[in-house]
């Protein structure tokens, strides 16, 4: 009679190492009291999604705060569904937030003692494992065809059973090591299945940091461990590399809460004990008739870390806006901290909703002008050249020609206590600066008609006669309050109302108020509505191209 131990040689003749060899070449991690070690496990099956960017964040965040280690593990054991770069693509855009592992893989390197942290060059770890698992009769060899598996699909449904490869219905749990011996002999295919002892009509108690206690129904499907390909499945994966790489807290997607039960079987079964989880809650979205929907990859471009690349939202700012979706307090923690030292904020489980959160990118772009506002000139130089070099060759060149002048420009009203906040995101910033460049403000201004000049209030003749006003007396001084108060003496000259209050008192006395000047004059300068203090953006232009702007609307209108 075949024993266990004779079987399991059969299936891995070659394998050699016992469980305890791999308990002492992965020792227990020597850290503090309370340090955490955490992971992040992404598989190179497309694009980063914001929701495991939010993850890894987590994962970072709870490894530093207590001293422990964080650490990224490549899951490619699921060869059909790897998508071509991914794996290199993924690691670039985890950079970009400054998502920096202690250890483990990252991209093309890898470091730590607890490696390879790329499941497919784990093969030989995982093999010890099954091979301890037949030996000791909770895995075997299932020869099931799909045909078979279909058939047992089919009777489970007829029957209104669950359907799955478990109980009665697990046909090759039932044959003996002597017929799994013939069949491996007489080469028919097979892959290893788990022998689970549970039974899903009970409950289990489980405990999560985020989702707090609950019950779950057991575990009691023998679930496939080992594929014929050689590789091991997610489960199977999961159990034995987060036992080996010694972490402490799991860290991962919601969507994996209803496979815990499978992993606390196979836990069990091995004698190890779990780690603590936490399932992150799904990042969601409001729709059209204002239900919530998970963020989805077809609807929504945010849906992709990609997108707040190619945007160009610092990611500082991206991370900020994550983490308050993750802890409930750190939005007024920030506030108070006037958008810096995050690294200082005490994340908590305890702080993040269960239920799931919206995502917002109106806040997202408040925090991005926050964040853009508080740089240096020189940083958001460097971060919007960065940003050029690869998505805006035009603007890369603006800055290059000249970087002097272009930090002249970003240094309007910044760099003191309460600066503007003028910039919202780097894809935005050719536009927004544009008009400070003569060739791009010659193409800006040579249809005047599209100008936005509020013709509904005044003529061409006004805006003409306020625009020679101001030819024939605009001044720079040093002082923006002597600056201001010359336009509002070049307005009264010509029938503008000092301000708002004068002109309600006697509507009919003004044609208008000191504000509109400004406003033609602005138009007239920039091309736009908006734009940043007038003021200094006469300081950037200096009077005299100032003046030839304003010579130039005349002479256009
Ligand atoms: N490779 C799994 C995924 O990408 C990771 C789940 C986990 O973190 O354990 O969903």
């Amino acid at each position: 009679m075949t024993t266990d131990k004779e079987l399991a040689d059969l299936i891995f003749p070659d394998v050699s190492e016992t469980i305890d060899d791999l308990e002492a070449r992965y020792p227990a991690r020597n850290l503090k009291e309370g340090a955490e070690v955490t992971r992040f496990a992404p598989s190179p099956t497309g694009f980063l999604h914001t929701g495991s960017l939010f993850t890894s964040m987590v994962c970072r965040k709870v490894a530093t705060q207590t001293g422990g280690v964080f650490f990224i593990r490549l899951e490619d054991t699921d060869t059909k569904r790897e998508v071509e770069n991914s794996r290199t693509i993924l690691f670039e855009q985890l950079k970009s937030f400054n998502i920096i592992p202690d250890e483990g893989y990252f991209g093309n390197e890898e470091k730590g003692l607890y490696g390879p942290y790329v499941q497919s060059k784990r093969a030989d770890v995982y093999k010890v494992v099954i091979k301890h698992l037949i030996e000791i009769g909770r895995a075997y060899p299932c020869f099931c065809t799909p045909e078979e598996l279909d058939e047992i699909r089919k009777e489970q449904e007829e029957a209104k059973l669950l359907t799955g490869y478990y109980g009665q219905f697990a046909k090759y749990r039932f044959i003996s090591n002597d017929e799994r011996k013939a069949l491996i002999e007489s080469g028919k295919p097979y892959v290893i299945r788990f022998k689970s002892l549970g039974n899903h009509v009970k409950k289990i108690k489980v405990h999560d940091l985020i989702h707090k206690d609950f019950d779950i129904a057991q575990n009691d499907l023998d679930i496939v461990i080992f594929k014929s390909d050689g590789l091991p499945t997610y489960h199977f994966a999961h159990v034995v590399d987060d036992h080996f790489m010694r972490t402490t807290t799991v860290i991962r997607g919601e969507e994996w809460i209803a496979s815990l039960p499978i992993h606390l079987d196979l836990f069990e079964a091995l004698g190890w004990e779990p780690p603590k989880y936490a399932h992150i809650p799904l990042i969601l979205k409001l729709d059209e008739e204002g239900h919530k929907r998970k963020l989805s990859k077809r609807l929504d471009p945010e849906a992709a870390v990609s997108y707040f690349i190619e945007e160009g939202y610092p990611s500082e700012a991206v991370i900020m806006y994550l983490m308050t979706i993750a802890n409930t307090n750190f939005e007024e923690w920030i506030f108070q901290h006037h958008f810096k030292d995050m690294d200082q904020f005490e994340f908590s489980f305890d702080k993040m909703s269960s239920d799931g959160s919206l995502f917002d990118i109106n806040k997202l772009t408040f925090f991005s002008r926050e964040i853009l506002a508080n740089y240096t000139k020189s940083e958001i130089t460097d971060a919007i050249l960065e940003y050029a070099k690869k998505y805006n060759k035009d603007l890369e060149t603006l800055i290059e020609n000249d970087r002097t002048y272009f930090e002249e420009i970003m240094n309007i009203e910044r760099e003191r206590d309460n600066p503007r906040k003028d910039y919202d995101k780097y894809s935005n910033i050719y536009d927004s600066v544009g008009f400070f460049y003569d060739e791009i403000y010659g193409d800006l201004i040579s249809n005047p008609s599209i100008l936005p000049f509020n013709h509904e209030k005044f003529s061409n003749s006004i805006i003409k006669e306020v625009l020679q006003a101001l030819y024939d007396n605009i001044n720079l001084p040093d002082e923006e309050s002597d600056w201001f108060a010359n336009i509002k003496k070049i307005g009264g000259s010509i029938g503008f109302a000092e301000n708002n209050r004068a002109f309600k008192e006697n509507p009919d006395l003004y044609k208008g108020v000191v504000a509109d000047v400004a406003e033609i004059l602005r138009i007239t300068l920039t091309c736009r509505k908006n734009s940043p203090n007038l003021y200094y953006v006469m300081k950037v232009l200096g009077l005299e191209r100032s003046k030839q702007r304003i010579a130039h609307m005349i002479s256009l209108l």
